[in-house]
């Protein structure tokens, strides 16, 4: 088969061209999952003071081994006003600031306390159990770089750095369009001949775990005027990307051609040398990129894992997830490949320290269950050769 793309030339055309989205911001509570788009610099030093790591007495450590008169108490929040002196201790619980004069801290359980008197029989070294102020951060620290991407732990960070907002990427917003005349939503009585159209809520799903905002348009039937109506819709509300599923059989290229066309963009039909999922489309729409997936449901997984994925990644300014796949050895044999990529269902188990993958026996592009049993893909090269349970493979983890 003559002009079939590679896989690797596929993904870098539909990468081609598409960078991080601008900045806007937003309530740190908000950030996880998202990539900071400047340097996060901390407005204030932690601890702010010099603070008790213990429940004990602030002391003099010169004064000790001996017997010293409490003159106070600090607690977190609430610090003590004066001086520890020659002779005094103050009471002081964990988080709470040293008072003056105080250079070390004794652990209550190292003291007798009667009245105001409290008696240390050991001898204290300078500076124990005393977090020094910006032990954690100091004020004016770049305590998170533009590009990381903010976890729970990075959020509660830039929290205590005191950013009630933070400057993000914008999320990929992403329209997807289902058509076909055959399709109906899930839960509507199907008559005869209609399919329950799955795609479009996976397709939203897999947006959604890799940063993005999707957008519902529905079912199109298989005519242009619906389905320009559509893409019309997707792109005056804004969308930067365009997802489609179906209208991969030879007569319904022609409508998403016209359709690409009325809207004045030059399309890009690919045939692509992988399995399943051959056809993809691709057309930039203004800033609207509009990628079209094959309808069959197995194929549309892959493809959008393939291509869809990587672009919102991309977008999302997601410079952590360049390659996903990972090395794994094959839990049967597998026969010679032909000139397309395959992408074998899988499922994953550790033997022996090793990662086995086992390709499904029945590897038909149409069974959505088969996909739904699997844990990975794994990827198999144009004209790879026959391998034996055992070796190595690579493999795409499912669902990341
Ligand atoms: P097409 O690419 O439009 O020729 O569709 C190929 C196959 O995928 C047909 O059997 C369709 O019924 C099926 N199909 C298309 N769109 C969907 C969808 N949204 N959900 C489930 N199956 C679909
Ligand atoms: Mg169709």
């Amino acid at each position: 088969m003559a002009g079939l793309l590679p896989v690797e030339e596929a993904l870098a055309r539909v990468l081609a061209g598409a960078a991080p989205l601008p900045e806007e911001w937003i309530p740190v509570g908000a950030c996880d999952g998202r990539v900071l788009t400047r340097d996060l610099v901390s407005g204030r030093s932690q601890p702010p003071d010099d603070m008790s790591s213990m429940d004990g007495y602030a002391v003099r450590s010169a004064d000790l081994p001996g017997q010293l008169t409490v003159i106070g108490e600090s607690a977190a929040g609430r610090g003590f006003g004066g001086s520890v002196t020659a002779g005094t201790a103050v009471r002081i619980f964990t988080g709470a600031p040293v008072p003056a004069g105080a250079d070390a801290i004794v652990m209550q359980e190292d003291t007798a306390r009667e009245g105001d008197q409290v008696v240390m029989a050991r001898a204290a070294r300078d500076g124990q159990f005393i977090r020094r102020r910006g032990l954690d951060f100091t004020e004016g620290l770049t305590g998170l770089a533009a590009g990381t991407l903010m976890n729970p732990r990075r959020l509660a960070l830039a929290a205590a750095m005191n950013h009630a907002n933070v400057p993000v990427h914008r999320r990929p917003r992403v329209a997807i369009l289902s058509t076909g005349d055959e399709l109906v939503e899930p839960g509507t009585a199907p008559g005869p001949d209609q399919i329950v159209s799955s795609n479009a809520l996976a397709l939203a799903a897999i947006v959604r775990r890799a940063g993005g905002e999707p957008t519902m348009l529905g079912i199109a039937p298989d005519r242009l005027d619906e389905t320009l109506a559509r893409v019309r819709a997707a792109r005056e509300t804004g969308h930067d990307v365009l997802v489609t599923s179906g209208g991969a059989s030879v007569g319904e290229y022609d409508l998403m051609r016209e359709v690409i066309a009325a809207e004045g963009a030059a399309p890009g039909f690919w045939k692509i040398a992988m399995r399943p999922g051959k056809p993809l489309m691709m057309a930039d729409l203004g800033p609207m990129r509009l990628l079209g997936l094959p309808g069959n449901p197995v194929a549309s997984f892959v493809c959008a894992t393939l291509f869809l994925r990587p672009l919102l990644l991309r977008l999302a300014g997601r410079a952590d997830r360049t390659d996903e796949t990972e090395d794994a050895v094959l839990g049967t044999d597998v026969g010679p490949n032909d000139l397309r990529a395959d992408h074998l269902r899988a499922t994953l188990a550790t033997r022996d320290g090793r990662l086995v993958a086992t390709p499904f026996p029945v590897q038909d592009s149409s069974m959505i269950r088969v996909l739904a049993e699997a844990d990975a893909l794994i990827l198999r090269p144009p004209h790879a050769p026959a391998a034996a349970a055992g070796s190595p493979c690579r493999i795409l983890r499912l669902d990341p």
